[in-house]
């Protein structure tokens, strides 16, 4: 039923049983499950089945597809030890020869395989390359013949592109073709409605969708496929920014208390005792900030900005704002040590401001609380007060701030530190503790190239913060290599100086203890490098709980108090340990990347990251801007086994030779599959991306982003797009599913 009172149903809402009966379940493992959701699993490559591969080019262990010709084949043979029976077969490209082996369990089988591998005839055999007998060799390949002789009037198939579809043990992508056939065949224009509106397609030039299916599913030419995948790359990059607009449109039309500056309030008590310059960046976005929030339109704002380049100034100020216009503060943080830092140094840099209701406070101060999992008892009793009663006009935590127990008395402006840490649906439901829509001031310190900002959070417009403070030192980054004993020695006589010197030293290690099977605190975000082709068997990687045991043996640290810190201590022994560290009483922290985002500690001049090739890129990053925030200047040693040339070795020396994060992040990009860039959040959408790439399909993105926003503003609800509306639904169902799994 639609909203419109008309139960629409169609050729492609017909479950996929209704068309592939025996193989409905295996559609259904791959994500398949209508008529319609087959037209959509589109091929993953096109082989020319005119042009024979090289076999000499193979490689062991790699997937391939061949273009070949069956030479010879053995006929049934059985296996004297296990009885198996098999068929074994040569097959040339016209100048090397590969074994092919072919596995029954019945003997009808087995004489299939026999009739089947005919001498003289040409087909596409695609599987992984192995090693047997001392040759390569596919056992068990997909095969598609080229003469087709069980189907009619496909002989020109061989001069075709050939669609290879992505497949599965159970499911080859010969019989995904020829299903595809059976839907797409009858089907007539009208049958398939088109997301994208006729006047966008006429502008861009795009063509009808059924003709471009066909071409996807069945070319003639390599430009079929090449111009019809360019106009579903468009199509999902258009659903994806409809929803995006509409989601942008929906809470653009809920009103919003508008919280104009108050002059002789807590923003300009604050401003006169800032004991530094806001940067222009800070007084530009600041002022953008205070506009939006001024107004009675709910602010929607990503501030990017690089790890110290001052956000949280940014975001109190705005803080301040709302609170002198009557209204509070959420400030929502990814973990327990930053949510913690959060209120300790907002309170800091507050001073009295925050001692609201208190002996000694400021007349018209406030109060900021904290709430995290770990507050309990009469802390958070009095914590869920202030926030209900309003005392607090800047209430500080992480997840536990969405429990139904916390309630606001006016909150007015959304805060959300690290946002890509976070699903839309966690934003949401902090937002719906407020009666009419906060503001929402969403901050990341993790560079986003535009077109992934427009892709992930597309329903948000951006501010960079591309300067630093000025007086910030420079960072100067090595990599060690770890068998190397005179440079390790060097590593902890360096963070020894440091010590000296005054400053503090961080040490990350990618594990807590040796035996870390659960992986908590796990390097998060980078595919392992553990077994990298070509590497030795390497010891397993540093755990904190034995790396702090080496150092306090070590000469070079003798003497010097060496803490830890890791995610499974006890919140006050976490704060612990950043108290001790930050003051300077343990001024060697070993511990895990819980430290990665936002932990400030101006003193830390030493960043010493063990096993450093097990980390991401745009991570190493993080983990580095934890040092240099002072005025001395930082040093950051990559320590690594990795040999030189490796890739992992190649993505130090990269993070070693630029400081740049928006560069960085392109490098990232680059080494990353499409998932890990949208994130773990946005991965629902990320899955219902089938063609769509947001590295390369810039030009794509920003036009359909345009014609969009253009669409949803003539009709925000897309009453006369059903089609559309469709389509977002199925891309919405996916993102839901995905969520639902992980929570
Ligand atoms: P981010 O959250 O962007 O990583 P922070 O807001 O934590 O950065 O700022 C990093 C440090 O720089 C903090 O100690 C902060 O007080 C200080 N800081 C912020 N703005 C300025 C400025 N304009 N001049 C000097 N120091 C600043
Ligand atoms: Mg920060």
């Amino acid at each position: 039923m639609y909203a419109d009172g008309v139960v629409r149903s169609s050729a492609l809402d017909r479950p996929i049983g209704s068309v592939a009966a025996r193989t409905g379940p295996k559609f259904e493992a791959l994500g398949v499950r209508t008529a319609g959701d087959l037209l959509r699993y589109y091929p993953r490559r096109y082989a020319d089945p005119s042009r024979l591969t090289d076999i000499a080019g193979l490689e062991i262990d790699e997937k391939a597809s061949v273009v070949a010709e069956v030479r010879s084949s053995s006929g049934v043979l059985r296996s004297r030890s296990s009885g198996k029976l098999r068929v074994e077969a040569q097959v040339t490209d016209g100048r090397s020869v590969l074994h092919l082996a072919f596995f029954a369990q019945r003997e009808g089988m087995a004489k299939k395989f026999e009739r089947d591998l005919r001498p003289g005839r040409r087909g596409l055999f695609t599987g992984k390359v192995g090693w047997f007998n001392g040759r390569a060799q596919l056992a068990n390949p997909a095969v598609v013949w080229f003469d087709a002789d069980d189907e009619d009037g496909v002989v020109e198939h061989a001069e075709r592109p050939l669609p290879v579809y992505p497949a599965s043990g159970q499911l080859d992508s010969e019989k995904i073709a020829a299903t595809v056939q059976v839907v797409l065949g009858p089907l007539r224009e009208g049958d398939v409605p088109d997301p994208v509106p006729a006047q966008v397609r006429a502008a861009r030039d795009l063509g009808e969708l059924l003709p471009a299916l066909r071409r996807l599913h069945r070319p003639e030419t390599e430009q079929d496929w090449v111009q019809a995948q360019r106009r579903q790359r468009y199509e999902e990059a258009f659903v994806l920014q409809a929803e995006l607009a509409r989601r942008r449109a929906r809470a653009a039309a809920q009103p919003a208390v508008a919280r104009p500056r108050v002059a002789g309030g807590l923003l300009d008590a604050f401003d006169q005792r800032l004991p530094f310059e806001l940067t222009t960046g800070q007084r530009e976005v600041g002022a953008q900030i205070a506009d939006e929030i001024a107004q009675p339109v709910p602010m929607q704002r990503l501030l990017q900005g690089e790890v110290g380049s001052g956000k949280t100034v940014v975001a109190l100020r705005a803080m301040l704002q709302v609170v002198d216009a009557g209204g509070q503060a959420a400030l929502l943080a990814p973990t327990e040590v930053l949510a913690a830092q959060h209120a300790r140094s907002l309170r800091a840099l507050l001073g009295d401001l925050a001692e609201g209701g208190m002996l000694g406070g400021a007349d018209q101060g406030t109060r900021v609380a904290l709430l995290t999992g770990s507050v309990t008892g009469a802390a958070r009793r009095q914590a869920l007060l202030d926030a209900a009663s309003g005392a607090a006009g800047i209430v500080v935590g992480t997840h536990a701030l969405l429990e139904k127990t916390v309630q606001f008395a006016e909150l007015g402006l959304v805060v959300v530190d690290e946002q890509h840490r976070f699903g839309v649906e966690q934003r949401d439901r902090l937002r719906a503790k407020a009666s009419a829509q906060p503001h929402l001031l969403a901050m990341t310190a993790t560079p986003i190239p535009r077109t992934v900002a427009m892709t992930v959070f597309g329903d948000l417009e951006t501010s960079v913060l591309s300067e630093l403070p000025a007086g910030r030192s420079p960072i100067t980054s090595f990599v060690v290599p770890a068998d190397r004993p005179a440079w390790l020695a060097r590593t902890w006589s360096r963070v020894r100086e440091e010590v000296d010197k005054g400053g503090r030293a961080y040490v990350v290690c990618p594990r807590i203890t040796g035996d870390d099977a659960d992986g908590a605190d796990l390097v998060a975000d980078e595919p392992a490098t553990l077994g990298e082709a070509g590497t030795a068997p390497r010891r397993p990687p540093s755990a904190v709980l034995e790396v702090v045991e080496e150092l306090r043996a070590l000469p070079e640290l003798a003497g010097l108090e060496i803490g830890v810190l890791h995610g499974r201590l006890a919140a006050e022994d976490k704060d612990r340990a950043l108290a001790q560290f930050a003051s300077g009483a343990v001024p060697v922290l070993v511990s895990t990347t819980v430290v990665e985002v936002g932990v400030d500690v101006p003193e830390a001049t030493a960043m010493v990251i063990l096993d450093a090739d097990l980390f991401g890129v745009s991570q190493l990053h993080q983990l580095r801007g934890r040092v240099g925030r002072g005025t001395a200047p930082g040093v950051c040693l990559l320590v690594s086994g990795a040999r030189e040339g490796s890739p992992g070795h190649q993505r130090l020396t990269t993070v070693a030779e630029t400081l740049d994060g928006f560069a960085l992040a392109a490098f990232d990009l680059e080494q990353r599959r499409e998932g890990d860039v949208l994130g773990a959040s946005q991965s629902g959408v990320a899955s219902s991306l089938r063609l769509l790439r947001v590295t390369r399909d810039a030009d794509l993105i920003e036009q359909a982003r345009a014609d969009a926003r253009a669409v949803v503003e003539q009709d925000p609800e897309l009453e006369s797009h059903p089609a559309l509306r469709d389509a977002i639904d199925v891309l919405l169902a996916g993102e839901r599913e995905e969520f639902l799994d992980r929570a």
